[in-house]
């Protein structure tokens, strides 16, 4: 089978699709066959998106920290389509909560609600739609937040392992019905929430990044993320689940520090 025709067919539904990440992923989607919707809470960007992506891809609002616009955006696809058959869980947030000794916990609980709680009730919504099909692949966008500290503020750190723990669970409960799911980590990524955080332009973000990177003479784009979650969404990986795919150049793998004083 060509990797072009695997995901012929399905039934995709791309949280944050808008922008970054989610957005490239929702055009690889598309562009190997399934059918999108792109839900996320910029209508205009979404929408604009969606007419570029073209066929039957289709902007949906969808704020994932409500849970019954959650509900409704599945609704809407199995209406459409009968089933769905991929959730991409991804929207995120990412806010300068401060550092611990002075966290700002209202900001903390936004990053949480959108996040956590929101990835929650993407994979509670997708799992309703998708069990009794036995059929149906989650994937979550993790970080490489979820695997170590000192790479965003407390809050997101603690969000994105807390999405590692949410698919694993819903891994082990959802087996039983041929669901699976997983998450993709990425590691930085020049998008709007990385360099709203820095204040960096995409240049010079990647520019920043690729000194203190392990593998070399490659950056890290939103393209090589969306081919990870595509593989995890694919009938390819049909026995993969509970896992997560880090795709971060090794970064979360070595110790950088102790490589450098070695010399290595
Ligand atoms: P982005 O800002 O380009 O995209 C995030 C999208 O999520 C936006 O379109 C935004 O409108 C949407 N969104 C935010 N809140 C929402 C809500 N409540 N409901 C629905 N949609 C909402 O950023 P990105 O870098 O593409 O981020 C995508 C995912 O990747 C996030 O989960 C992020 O944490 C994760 N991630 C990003 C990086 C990176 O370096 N960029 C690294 C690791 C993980």
């Amino acid at each position: 089978m060509s990797t072009k025709s695997r995901m012929d067919g399905k039934v995709a539904i791309v949280t944050g699709g808008a922008s970054g990440i989610g957005e490239a992923a929702a055009r690889l989607l598309a562009s190997r066959g399934a059918v999108v919707f792109i839900a996320d809470i910029q209508d205009e960007l979404g929408e604009a998106v969606a007419a570029s992506v073209g066929g039957a891809c289709r902007y949906i609002r969808c704020d994932v920290t409500d849970e019954a616009q959650v509900e409704e955006t599945v609704a809407a696809a199995v209406a459409a389509h009968g089933r769905l058959d991929v959730m991409l869980s991804n929207a995120g947030v990412l806010l300068p909560t401060g550092p611990v000794t002075d966290m700002d916990l209202a900001a903390l609980d936004r990053v949480m609600s959108v996040n956590f709680r929101g990835a929650a009730a993407c994979v509670k919504h997708a799992a309703r739609a998708m069990v009794g099909s036995t059929r149906g692949a989650i994937v979550c966008t993790a970080s490489v937040a979820s695997c170590q500290g000192g790479f965003g503020p407390a809050s997101y750190t603690a969000s994105k392992h807390a999405v590692v723990g949410l698919v694993r669970a819903a891994a082990g409960e959802l087996g039983r019905h041929g669901v699976r799911v997983n998450c993709v980590s990425p590691g930085g990524v020049a998008t709007p929430l990385s360099c709203g955080l820095t204040g960096m332009s995409p240049e010079e973000m990647e520019a920043a990044t690729e000194p203190h990177s392990v593998l070399r003479g490659k950056v890290l784009k939103a393209s090589d993320v969306a081919e990870a979650m595509v593989f995890l969404a694919s009938d390819e990986a049909a026995y993969v689940s509970g896992h997560n795919l880090v795709v971060d150049g090794a970064i979360t793998a070595v110790n950088y520090a102790v490589l450098q004083s070695m010399g290595l």
